[in-house]
């Protein structure tokens, strides 16, 4: 028997469906991630922009067309969202939303429609990953409720992970890079142990540890400083901006202030001089004005971003930005074609600082990563090779080096 698990949207739809795979495995499937025939579908779908939740209404028609017959179960956020939308068409059997996905398997073992709202973390089986780098789930959900943004409502309240399970995740995956992963990552908490605790933990793992996204309010000199003394973490903070001004922060529900985002920045760098932060902004949040989004603009400079993903902003319906006057479509496009110019200055800034040194990288199937975030490439290189690399110019979207000397088995 042979189960299509199709994914849309983001890595913890990425990880959770890696999970599913695996239990699928477990119980005899022959699994795939790729659309084409299949006895059994799953979809797991996406909801982060309209566009996103017409492509997984999409997936649908393209698996009865594979095969008419094959039950499909929809899961993920554009069917918490909408599950009518998913339920009158042909062929769905099962809609699950997105809360419940740690009770997938036991749904279809059962052949019940499960409707329970699961506010406990959920575990799922080790998703099935490389060796190399792997995704390690350490918390559900947000409490946040920034303005634009529906994940709340479809994937409810924070829950952690016991930080047990945690680490005996991570001690057994094996891989050489562990990224943990979250909807709002900075709010892990187990007890007394909080994510700055939690790395503590997972210092003695043999492996290079990278934090996903994070929110500015959990950067202080005593998360920094455990970051420093677990010695195995990157200096890499993927730190979410969204716009660099303080109005549009406070329509957005960010809780922080463009100063106070920089003040983290700097705070960084005194701990971590090389640090990479990334970001992501939205462009074109009702109301911002020309001076709003030359402010989004200059802090991409002044903060001295290694990468940025923008984002033209795009209204989800039920949210509260929705209510407001989205801006014209050309306003917003043309403010994306300047921001993406200023996020590639800087990008190419950044790396080009780290040019005649020598960094440490994991290699993937195409190219790598160093500590801090920088991709490389390098003749010679071997899918899960971690060595040291000169890096002699600019290349692609980072850099080319010479290898050397190899690192570690
Ligand atoms: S922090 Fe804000 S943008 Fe991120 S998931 Fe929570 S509500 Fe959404």
């Amino acid at each position: 028997m042979k189960a299509c698990v199709f994914t849309l949207g983001c890595k913890m739809n990425e990880v959770e469906s890696a999970s599913l795979m695996r239990g699928l495995e477990e119980r005899g499937y022959e699994v795939t991630d790729e659309l084409g025939f299949a006895d059994l579908y799953l979809l797991n779908t996406c909801a982060v922009t309209a566009e996103a939740e017409r492509k997984s209404r999409q997936a649908v028609a393209r698996m009865r067309k594979f095969n008419p017959g094959a039950p499909v179960i929809v899961c993920g956020c554009a069917s918490e969202q909408n599950a009518e939308a998913f339920l009158e068409k042909e062929g769905v059997s099962l809609v699950l939303g997105a809360q419940n996905k740690g009770k997938v398997l036991d749904v279809l073992e059962k052949r019940g429609i499960f409707n329970e709202t699961e506010q406990n973390f959920c575990e799922l089986p080790a998703p099935k990953q490389t060796k190399t780098r792997a995704f390690l789930r350490i918390q559900d959900g947000c409490n946040r409720f920034c303005s634009y943004c529906l994940i709340p409502y479809l994937r409810g309240r924070t829950r952690s992970r016991s930080a047990e399970s945690v680490l005996a995740e991570a001690e057994r995956c094996g891989a050489k890079e562990i990224v943990l992963t979250g909807i709002d990552v900075s709010s892990y908490r187990d007890g007394d142990v909080g994510l700055g605790e939690l790395l503590l933990l997972l210092k003695n793992v043999p492996a290079r540890v990278r934090l996903g996204s994070l929110e500015e309010g959990i950067v202080d000199e005593k998360f920094l400083a455990q970051m420093k003394e677990a010695g195995n973490v990157a200096p890499h903070f993927h730190l979410s901006l969204q716009s660099g001004s303080s109005a549009v922060l406070k329509a957005m529900n960010r809780r922080y202030t463009r100063e106070e985002y920089l003040d983290c920045c700097r705070k960084i760098y005194q701990f971590f001089p090389e640090a990479a932060i990334t970001t992501d902004i939205i462009v074109g949040f009702p109301d911002e004005t020309e001076e709003d989004f030359q402010e989004s603009l200059s802090i991409i400079g002044e903060a001295g971003f290694a990468r940025v993903h923008c984002f033209p902003f795009s209204s989800r319906p039920g949210t509260a930005a929705a209510k407001k006057k989205d801006l014209p479509a050309e306003v917003k496009r043309e403010r994306m074609a300047r921001i993406m110019t200023a996020a590639k200055r800087a990008e190419t800034a950044y790396i080009s600082r780290f040019l005649g040194t020598e960094r440490t990288v994991l290699f993937e199937e195409d190219g790598g990563y160093s500590e801090n975030y920088l991709r490389v490439y390098a003749d010679g290189a071997k899918e899960g090779m971690l060595a040291r690399v000169k890096l002699t110019e600019l290349f692609r979207d980072g850099a080319k080096g010479q290898i050397q000397f190899q690192q570690g088995g």
